[in-house]
């Protein structure tokens, strides 16, 4: 299996276009030495020519359009990527659903609180059921393997089994009180579990880490891309003089007491990366001690176009 990231950066991508944080104000004048990044956005191929898309980030329209292996092969309509598989209502994680729709029939995954958040607030999201055929929903259930990309016959090739893992997160602001209190709130947010053949693979841009199974999860798994949004809970606070703590956000912070880092000390063959990093985040900065304690701890930080091989 392979898996890229198209996009390495929490919402608002690196640098932010509205922000004068040290780091994007550094960034902009050369100064900072990492590279820029769009928003969170990952690609994984089961097999040759089949892609499946963990979220659909606001910048998705780029980062296909920049990467060839996206392009249509056949006819004078189509494309690679065979599902779509959501991890939860947030705007970063579907806004990029509606640069899919250009008549094309979609299959996406989803828990089913996700689904209604999505389509029974949000007119706009009609606009994928114009294709014929219309966008497909399918169900991910908690907790269970399901089947979730079958090579077409006569290939020998295993099936790609993916678990919803549920994090304990809340939905995202603009679901309505109404429509709230019919929703399963541990539907929220998703870590997604992926098994094909002997090889596994956790995927957690959001881990607000207020249940425990994520962590059996990683350690079971030869790769691991977790939630690397802010380096300290109040991070926002201290930069902007006001806003939400990371952990009031659903985000773990890296650093401090129960942080990630020290929740998260593993010795085993689990190759742990970063992803969905804010750009305030002072670990996005290669020079800074912050970056060092990172790579230290034995993690690395994804950056676009970083590419595995399972
Ligand atoms: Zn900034």
């Amino acid at each position: 299996m392979r898996i890229k990231v198209l996009g390495s950066a929490a919402g608002g991508g690196f640098p932010q276009w509205n922000c004068r944080c040290s780091n994007c104000d550094r960034l902009r004048a050369g100064l900072l030495k990492g590279p820029a990044r769009t928003q969170a956005q990952v690609a994984i191929s089961p097999a040759e020519s089949s892609w499946l898309l963990l979220n659909a980030s606001p910048d998705l329209r780029q980062q296909l359009s920049e990467d060839p292996e996206f392009a249509p092969r056949e006819g004078t309509r189509g494309t690679p990527i065979a599902a779509v598989i959501l991890t939860s209502a947030d705007v970063d994680c579907v806004l990029g659903l509606l640069h899919l729709r250009e008549f094309q029939p979609l299959l996406i995954y989803s828990t089913s609180s996700v689904r209604r958040a999505l389509t029974e607030e949000n007119t706009l999201f009609r606009t994928l059921e114009r294709s014929n055929p219309p966008v497909r929903w399918e169900v991910l259930p908690l907790g269970q393997a399901i089947p979730i990309f079958q090579p077409a016959p006569p290939s020998k090739r295993a099936n790609l089994l993916c678990k919803a893992v549920r994090l304990g997160g809340n939905f995202p602001d603009y679901v309505s009180e109404q429509l709230r209190q019919s929703l399963k709130e541990e539907e929220a947010v998703i870590g997604l579990h992926f098994v094909h053949n002997d090889k596994q693979f956790f995927y957690a841009p959001t881990l607000p880490g207020r249940a425990e199974e994520w962590k059996r999860c990683v350690s079971d798994s030869d790769l691991a891309l977790l939630d690397g949004t802010f380096w300290s809970d109040d991070e926002l606070i201290k930069i902007h003089g006001s806003g939400k703590t990371a952990r009031n956000m659903g985000h773990l912070p890296l650093s401090g007491t129960r942080g990630l880092l020290e929740q998260l000390q593993l010795n085993g063959n689990v190759r742990r990366v970063l992803m969905h990093m804010n750009n305030t985040n002072p670990a996005l900065d290669p020079e800074s001690q912050e970056n060092r304690t990172v790579r230290d701890a034995g993690w690395e930080i994804a950056h676009d176009g970083m590419e595995f091989e399972l």
